[in-house]
């Protein structure tokens, strides 16, 4: 819940009466308005004593701290999320994707998971891919390790993650890394000889078996300055992952406990050597709260399944997912091909895509604007109407691309035929099947009408 521009003011000079002008604002008021909002610094009021001061910033800090990992385009940015469930609002920060490697993997085993790190997948026309590379040191050899490190930073802008039980091998890797803004790993038995020789910018995650421990670890790392803290509760099961994700997300949320008011991390690799399993966990995580979620490895498919799933859980459930308004061409579609048309609902756009590439057969698909709504749902309102569709056939000179005048209505909206057919004069309207899944047969059927015809 933010915080209160009334509650602001109360903590201003004179309880938010003095109203000097010198922010630049009318009133104490409109400063403490302002500030709620996070549209001015509390620098700005100079006559704030330092013990308002602090209350301010602690009233003003979000329950779950904001932590950056990495640099530039591929920053993992988590934290600050203001609900428990997706349907009260939205989830807003993705996790942050890692593969681990160590440096007692093979040269072929560094590659192949270098060469993963490259990977990519287009969905909903945004581009996704893993974020981070764990780096986990199994050897105890500080220069060994740092030789990872700095392979790793030559072959790829993913972030870092650095593992060592070894405070020396920690503390070579963040020295030579540091400018990538890695997320220093740390634990109860190193943490006081690491703490001390980061930067207090520095992202550490406090790993520990429990919820406990991991509370106790922060608490005495924010004591030490640090505040880019994430957590580890070092969940070795499904039910340890729900059970603590809940209680961390909760306990930030609902009580503002301070220890827990952090990001987490999963290691599903931790958790699981079997590839199925590791998956299973991570999608898992990905619905419950993990900020970060950690991978032995993954294969082409089961990056699919956590990339979209992913998605899928962070696309905000109050906005439909459209596609852009537009004609697609599918398999080299020339001027025989068949004209489709339907919505631009993500959904619907991409089982009627999909089934259109497995036709093998040219096609022009129309997919019009409907503000996300599926074929029913945007006849019932109005906006998947004859008006509507001919308007855009119209305007995407659909004439133009092809030698003849048929286009395909979707099956669900079969009444629409012959009202279409009085706005577009000359055009023959059929009807498609109802369900994406008849697309390639009644394709091959209509192909084999206009051959016997011609
Ligand atoms: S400078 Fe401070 S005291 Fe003066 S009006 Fe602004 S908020 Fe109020």
């Amino acid at each position: 819940m933010p915080a209160k521009a009334s509650d602001i003011q109360k903590l201003l000079p004179e309880s938010g009466k003095k109203n000097c002008k010198e922010c630049g604002l009318a009133t104490c008021f409109a400063f403490a308005m302002k500030v709620a909002n996070a549209g001015i610094s509390l620098e700005k009021c100079t006559y704030l004593s330092a013990e308002s001061k602090a209350q301010l910033e602690d009233m003003l800090r979000p329950p779950i701290s904001l932590v950056t990992i990495g640099q530039g385009a591929r920053a993992v940015v988590i934290g600050d999320e203001e609900v428990m469930f997706r349907h009260q609002k939205t989830f807003l920060r993705p996790p942050g994707l890692a593969l681990q490697m160590a440096d007692t993997d093979s040269e072929e085993a560094v590659a192949a998971k270098l060469a993963k790190l490259a990977w990519q997948m287009e969905r909903l026309e945004k581009v996704s891919r893993f974020d981070l590379v764990a780096l986990k040191c199994s050897s105890g050899d500080s220069k060994r390790y740092a030789a990872l490190v700095q392979r790793v930073m030559a072959e790829t802008d993913a972030g870092l993650i650095l593992l060592a039980d070894n405070a020396d091998c920690l503390l070579l890797a963040y020295e030579a890394s540091k400018a990538r803004n890695p997320l220093v790993c740390v634990t109860a038995d190193n943490y006081l000889q690491v703490a001390s020789r980061l930067d207090k910018s520095a992202a550490v995650c406090a790993r520990a078996a429990g919820l406990e421990a991991a509370a106790d670890l922060a608490g005495k790392l924010l004591e030490l300055g640090l505040e880019n803290l994430v957590l580890d509760p070092g969940s070795a099961s499904l039910a340890d992952l729900v059970r603590d994700q809940t209680m961390i997300r909760r306990a930030a949320l609902q009580h503002k406990f301070r220890p827990l008011g952090f990001p987490t991390i999963f290691f599903a690799a931790a958790a699981a050597s079997d590839p199925d399993r590791q998956l299973l966990l991570a999608v898992a995580g990905i619905a419950k709260y993990a900020g970060i979620i950690v991978l032995d490895d993954v294969s082409p498919e089961a990056f699919q399944v956590l990339l979209m799933a992913r998605q899928d859980i962070y696309t905000d459930p109050r906005v439909a997912p459209t596609v852009e308004s537009k004609v697609y061409s599918f398999n080299e579609a020339d001027q025989s091909a068949a004209v489709l048309v339907t919505t631009n609902f993500a959904l619907t756009y991409y089982a009627v895509a999909g089934e259109t590439e497995n036709s093998k057969l040219p096609v022009y698909l129309l997919c019009q604007d409907t503000g996300g709504l599926c074929v029913l749902a945007a006849w019932s309102t109005g906006k998947f109407v004859p008006e509507t569709i001919a308007e855009m056939v119209k305007k995407q000179a659909v004439a133009d691309k092809v030698t003849h005048k048929q286009l395909v209505l979707p099956g669900y909206v079969a009444r629409l035929k012959g009202e279409l057919e009085d706005e577009l004069p000359g055009w023959e309207i059929l009807v498609g099947p109802r369900e994406a899944a008849d697309l390639p047969k009644f394709l091959q059927e209509l192909k084999k009408r206009r051959d016997s015809a011609a």
